[in-house]
């Protein structure tokens, strides 16, 4: 008899960590910084919805590294 063990865990994990469309970069990563989103404003919604660009956070990350 086996039992099959599905796909526990395989789910997509909505952590802090996750990256938007308008994010350039990881959050965390080097010479990143977040700004306000420049389709939204920096109030996470389009109209009635939330902004595709920034997933509704207002900010995208974005490299401001220049060394
Ligand atoms: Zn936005």
């Amino acid at each position: 008899m086996e039992e099959s063990s599905g796909r526990d865990g395989a789910g997509p994990a909505a952590g802090p960590d996750q990256r938007n469309p308008g994010d350039e970069s990881a959050p965390g990563g080097k010479q990143t910084g977040t700004v306000t989103c420049p389709d939204c404003h920096g109030s996470g919604r389009q109209r009635e919805r939330p902004c595709p660009n920034c997933g509704g956070t207002g900010q995208v990350v974005r490299i401001v590294g220049d060394a």
